[in-house]
């Protein structure tokens, strides 16, 4: 059996926060570095102990991929799609699809989250401003 991000208690709280159209990453309890994707332990000082906090929804484009090919079954309606590594302006890099505009994106590229709800989970993806 899969568990699904939204009932996984390590991933829970940033689709929670994503339903309500925030953008939350973990903060170490100790060292105060903020952390994506979710770890049951901080990678800076090995401290267990971290609190969710919201962050802003808006980043820079380090790199992106077009998918011309689907990875999944469920996909496969749905290329070309961009997939990119965005590095928050607080710091924490996510990944996440980028919404299709006219103009190409590029490494650089301002992109604020937009907070979906795809297939009755919610999502997070990025369109450039
Ligand atoms: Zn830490």
């Amino acid at each position: 059996m899969t568990l699904s991000p939204i009932d996984d208690p390590l991933t829970a709280p940033f689709f929670h926060a994503a339903a309500e159209k925030r953008l939350t990453v973990q903060r170490c309890d100790s060292c105060h570095a903020l952390r994506w994707p979710p770890l049951s332990g901080c990678p800076e000082c090995r401290s267990r102990s971290t609190t969710w906090v919201d962050v802003a929804p808006r980043g820079t484009v380090w790199s992106f991929v077009v998918y011309h090919r689907a990875f999944q079954a469920a996909l496969k309606d749905q290329v070309p799609y961009t997939v990119a590594m965005v590095q928050l302006d607080d710091g924490p890099y996510l990944i996440g699809r980028v919404t299709p505009t006219d103009d190409p994106l590029a490494v650089g590229d301002r992109v604020e989250a937009e907070f979906l709800d795809v297939d009755g989970l919610p999502a997070v993806r990025w369109r450039a401003v």
